[in-house]
C-alpha cells in the first residue's frame, strides 16, 4: 500500500465502512470476482485510513509513518508487538524498514524475531518486535557503524562477532546487533556461535541469565578481553551454568560480590566454579559448582583461601 493514508474522524470512516460493508454484503452474489476484490480493496484502503485516524486521535503524528511507529513502540516498553499492528498505526506495508531506521538511526534498542534468541530470554516470532529501554541508546549509532564495517570482512561468523565484542567491551549490545553482524538468515546458527566463545573460547560473555540480572532480554556484554575462562570450566551446559546463576543470586558466595560493584579500579566478573574439580571426575552440574567472583576464584585456585562450609550449595 504505498497511497498515503488519509486522516479523518474515526466516527465518519467508521460509519463509511459499515455502509460499505453492508453495501457489499447485499451486492455480492451479483457481483464477478473481480468487482469483489476491487471492492474489498476498497474497504481495505478505508480500514487502513481507520487505523492511521484511531492513532492519530490519540496524540500520534498527522504526519510521518516513521513517527507513528516511534510513539506507539516507546509507548509499549516491554511489550511484544507484532507487525500487524505497526501496520495499523503507521498505515504503510514497509514499517519494518522504519523500525530499522529507528534503531540504526535514533538509537532505539528495538530487538526483533529477525534475531529471535532463547539464551537471552528472546522468544519472538519473526515479524515480532520489542523495544528494550525508553531512551535511545546514545552510543548504539556508533556500534552500527562498528558492526557494518565488520559484517563486510571476510573470515568466519564466530571471527565477526568475537572482533564486535571486542570493540565493545564493557558495553551492552543486543542480540539484533550481533545477528546483523553474523549476516546469517534465521536465528539459529549466530546464537550457536556466540554460546560457543563462551563455552568453548572461555570469554566472559554474560546476559540476563549469566552474572547479569540487570540486562533485558536480548543484550550481552563481553565483560573482559583478557579473562578466558579455563578449559575445563567452558563445558558446562548452558542451562547449567543458567541454574548456578540463578541459585546463587548472581552472586560471589564467598564475598557477595555481584556485577553492580564493578569498577575500573575493581574489574572483577562472576565465574563458576567446580568444587570437585573437574579433573577429578567432578561433574558438571549445579551441585557441583558455585558463583565466584574472579578475585575470590584465583585465590582458591592459589590455596590462598578455602571455601567455608556455609558457601556450600
Ligand atoms: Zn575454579
Ligand atoms: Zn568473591
Amino acid at each position: 500500500m504505498t497511497r498515503k493514508p488519509k486522516v479523518l474522524a474515526v466516527e465518519v470512516l467508521t460509519k463509511e465502512i459499515d455502509e460499505k460493508l453492508k453495501h457489499f454484503s447485499i451486492s455480492a452474489s451479483k457481483l464477478s470476482l473481480r468487482e469483489k476484490v476491487l471492492r474489498l480493496v476498497d474497504i481495505r484502503r478505508s480500514v487502513n485510513d481507520l487505523g492511521v485516524s484511531v492513532a492519530v486521535e490519540d496524540g500520534l503524528s498527522r504526519t510521518a509513518a516513521r513517527d507513528r511507529i516511534e510513539s506507539y513502540i516507546v509507548r509499549h516498553v516491554s511489550v511484544i508487538i507484532d507487525g500487524e499492528e505497526l501496520a495499523v498505526v503507521s498505515g504503510i506495508s514497509e514499517y519494518a524498514r522504519r523500525v530499522r531506521e529507528l534503531r540504526t538511526e535514533k538509537g532505539y534498542r528495538i530487538v526483533s524475531g529477525a534475531s529471535n534468541d532463547a539464551d537471552s530470554g528472546l522468544n519472538l516470532k519473526p515479524d515480532q518486535y520489542l523495544l528494550l529501554a525508553p531512551e535511545p541508546d546514545l552510543d548504539s549509532a556508533r556500534r552500527w557503524l562498528i558492526a557494518n564495517r565488520i559484517r563486510r570482512e571476510d573470515g568466519s561468523i564466530q571471527n565477526r562477532l568475537l572482533e564486535f565484542f571486542k570493540a565493545n567491551v564493557g558495553k551492552v549490545v543486543t542480540t539484533e546487533e550481533l545477528s546483523y553482524v553474523a549476516k546469517t538468515k534465521g536465528g539459529d546458527s549466530f546464537t550457536r556461535r556466540i554460546r560457543e566463545l563462551r563455552t568453548e573460547h572461555g570469554y566472559a560473555i554474560a546476559t540476563i541469565f549469566t552474572g547479569r540480572p540487570d540486562l533485558a532480554m536480548g543484550e550481552y556484554i563481553m565483560l573482559s578481553t583478557d579473562r578466558v575462562a579455563k578449559e575445563h570450566d567452558r563445558h558446562i551446559p548452558m542451562d547449567v551454568q543458567r541454574e548456578v546463576y540463578e541459585r546463587d543470586k548472581n552472586t560471589c558466595r564467598l564475598d557477595g560480590w555481584s556485577m553492580e560493584k564493578w569498577s575500573k579500579e575493581d574489574p572483577r566478573i562472576l565465574e563458576l566454579h567446580h568444587l570437585k574439580a573437574h579433573v577429578k571426575g567432578g561433574e558438571n552440574i549445579a551441585k557441583n559448582l558455585l558463583v565466584l567472583c574472579s578475585r575470590c576464584h584465583d585465590d582458591i585456585h592459589a590455596n590462598r583461601r578455602t571455601i567455608p562450609p556455609e558457601a556450600l550449595p
